[in-house]
């Protein structure tokens, strides 16, 4: 008998990369170059390989070619549930948010969007595990950047932000 559970989570899955410019990428999108110098045959034979999925990562989607990628669980999950929230309409982004931090950013555009009373919100953040406790955190903002601490909502499941949202 086959468990479904396995088919849901491959044990080989590509590298992903967090791009400086807030994509989600594979390493043959990426490229061979970085800042840091250009990836040597070895490296680059390793990264466009399959490897097993670690304990820290979690598995979403490259942004160019949509192959399933592994990258750290925050970052994964930020992703998913942005790509989740596009399905349903509401414009969701990948941001940087200082030092290769993640958040998935929601604006703010219509009604259906409306989850602060705040007149001065202009959009959402949300994080996953920002605290180690595997947690997904919707914090408001202003158009300043500036935080607005009413708003704040937690909750475990993706669904359950969705559903708020
Ligand atoms: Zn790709």
């Amino acid at each position: 008998m086959i468990k479904s559970k396995q088919l849901e989570r491959p044990s080989l899955v590509h590298k992903g990369i967090w791009t400086p410019w807030a994509e989600l990428l594979c390493y043959e999108c990426h490229g061979r170059n970085f800042s840091s110098g250009q990836l040597s045959d070895w490296q680059w034979e390793i990264h466009t390989n399959p490897l097993d999925l670690t304990e820290l990562n979690r598995i979403t989607t490259c942004d160019r070619c949509a192959r399933p990628i592994q990258v750290y669980d925050e970052v994964a999950e930020e992703h998913n549930m942005a790509l989740t929230l596009k399905e349903h309409g509401i414009d969701a982004v990948m941001e940087q948010t200082g030092g290769m931090n993640s958040a998935c950013r929601v604006n703010k555009i219509d009604e259906r969007e409306m989850i602060s009373d705040d007149e001065d919100c202009a959009f959402y953040l949300i994080g996953f595990n920002k605290d180690g406790d595997k947690q997904y955190i919707l914090s408001s903002y202003d158009e300043e950047y500036a935080y607005i601490p009413e708003d704040d909502f937690q909750c475990g499941t993706k669904n359950e932000m969705v559903s708020h949202i």
